[in-house]
């Protein structure tokens, strides 16, 4: 979760700090700007090296070369994906009952890395795990740490010139975020300025949302996903844009998009984000996807929570693949392009509010059938939970109408049981 409350703010100036939301919480991850530019760092000269989409591009489709060191920058050739779970090791991020942010971006992550990993044409870095940064990281930051400050005070100076002089103009914000403490948001800014000098073309920042204003055990109003980008007069927006377009495809046909206003275009520029290149600073593509709110029932449920997690990850990973190459993501993806399916139905589903993967399974294999969600309904109205309600049964006998089932009204049957199975049990 990184914003909270839906402000227009008309007259807000880039760079002013974000005012910290009452929710409390977390997030702050909104560049602090100018405060911090002074005149003695007029001096530093930002090189800024924006990944095109051709750039990108170029590498997947050139020959594999082995190195030995992520420093060789001038041989590699694989494209560099940095995977960024949301939040930091034991601290930080929504929390919802005994559902930690910061543990369910870890999960995805991996997940997530684990498709990448399987293709050869991905060099993929995490940054962090349940426990601690990375190797690489936690180094990086130990080694680099002035330098960081340096460099986002040069940065937020470089920018309030390009402002004061016009050639940028300050965006108008419509999504708000808290601030970030200033050693998180050091090393937010610490993974772009590493992504920077170790040719990165991709960064990946995964979150999970929270809704503002309901309590500790009621669900909040929203569901759904959306994707930041950097703002559009950022060096690094076109493209992130273009790799953003083909994961929000692949997101949409199982999710719902964010219901939050500002948020429900789906795609969503930001300037201040610090992850995704506040002040201009980022080279490669980058984007930061709020996967779903917390309090959803497929993640609250313990026995769904990791498929709906892997799901996210997979439709992730073949929205790379499409953008990347549509050959390669159909291969990918062989016949289903979720791993909810094939599944095996083994027990009929009859107990109403039943939630479990059999019930996922189901949704996700009408929602390929084509029932699902039923009638004039979306997916915010009836997402993937893996509950046995309404908007399923509904589905479900416009599947059982169908393929001429009866007696089996609001239920799986013995005989939808084998239907299932028979067109989607089995793995291609
Ligand atoms: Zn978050």
């Amino acid at each position: 979760m990184k914003y909270y409350l839906v402000t227009i703010l008309a007259l807000m100036l880039f760079g002013v700090p974000a005012v910290s939301s009452r929710f409390g919480g977390e997030v702050d991850y909104v560049a602090q700007i100018f405060s911090q530019a002074t005149e003695q760092l007029a001096a530093v000269i930002l090189s800024h090296n924006p990944k095109t989409v051709a750039d990108i591009k170029s590498r997947y489709t050139s020959p594999i070369v082995q190195v030995a060191s992520i420093n060789d920058k001038s041989i590699h050739n694989k494209v560099r994906i940095l995977i960024v779970p949301g939040h930091e090791p034991n601290y930080g991020g929504a929390e919802y009952s005994s559902l930690k942010e910061r543990d369910m971006t870890v999960e995805l992550a991996q997940d997530l890395a684990g498709f990448l990993e399987k293709d050869t044409h991905y060099e993929v870095f995490v940054t962090r795990d349940g426990n601690d940064w990375s190797p690489i990281f936690a180094e990086y930051f130990k080694n680099n740490w002035q330098n960081i400050i340096d460099w986002q005070a040069g940065s937020a100076q470089d920018i309030a010139h390009r402002i004061s002089s016009g050639t940028v103009v300050p965006p108008t914000k419509t999504v708000y975020h808290n601030k970030a403490p200033s050693n998180v948001a050091y090393r937010l800014y610490g993974i772009t300025k590493w992504a920077n000098e170790n040719d990165v073309d991709i960064t990946i920042h995964i979150h999970f949302n929270d809704a503002p204003g309901h309590g500790s055990r009621t669900p909040g109003d929203h569901t759904g996903f959306a994707i930041y980008i950097p703002e559009r007069q950022y060096a690094n927006s076109a493209t992130s844009k273009v790799v953003a377009e083909t994961i929000f495809k692949r997101l949409s046909k199982y999710n719902p998009v964010s219901s939050l206003t500002g948020e429900s275009a789906g795609i969503v520029e930001d300037p201040d984000l610090i992850a995704i290149g506040a002040h201009d600073t980022a080279d490669a593509a980058s984007m930061l996807i709020e996967y779903g709110y917390i309090y959803e029932p497929q993640f609250l449920n313990a026995g769904t929570r990791d498929l709906a997690i892997k799901d996210l990850a997979f439709q992730t990973y073949l929205g790379l693949e499409d953008f990347f190459s549509a050959p390669d993501a159909a291969a990918v993806s062989r016949a289903y392009d979720t791993v909810a399916l094939p599944h095996t139905w083994k027990s009929v589903i009859s107990e109403k509010n039943t939630q479990n993967t059999d019930v996922f399974a189901l949704q996700s294999a009408l929602l390929v059938d084509g029932e699902y969600p039923p009638y004039a309904r979306d997916l915010s109205d009836c997402p993937r939970t893996g509950k046995l309600g309404p908007c399923t049964q509904t589905a479900l006998q416009q599947f059982q109408k169908k393929y001429s089932i009866s007696g089996e009204t609001n239920i799986v049957g013995q005989r939808t049981m084998q239907i299932l199975n028979t067109n989607y049990g089995i793995s291609f």
